[in-house]
């Protein structure tokens, strides 16, 4: 088996000098840029996987837009693998029932 989830690791893929890259970000978004309603305090990736470090890469966003958008991720990725509540059988042949 390979290609399995591997867990968290993002923080060990932050890159060298990510505090004072976070801190321009911060500075260039003030302001959230998912609700564009409360002060950015977080510096997130736009896109989660790219490992893009680079300013257009991301972005400044407040806490609970970042933890929305955190807990999504980790949830996408969690159903592919892990598959709380009830187990169903497999179904060989789907559309040849009945
Ligand atoms: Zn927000």
């Amino acid at each position: 088996m390979s290609g399995g989830w591997k867990g968290s690791d993002r923080v060990t893929r932050l890159p060298r000098g990510w505090r004072k890259i976070r801190k321009r970000i911060l500075e260039r978004d003030p302001i959230c840029k998912l609700c564009g309603v409360r002060p950015s305090t977080h510096c997130d990736h736009i896109i989660a996987k790219a490992d893009d470090h680079t300013d257009a890469g991301l972005q400044g966003v407040c806490g609970p837009c970042h933890d929305a958008k955190s807990s999504r991720e980790g949830n996408a990725a969690q159903k592919a693998n892990l598959r709380p509540g009830r187990r169903r059988p497999p179904e060989p042949h789907p559309g040849l029932r009945g």
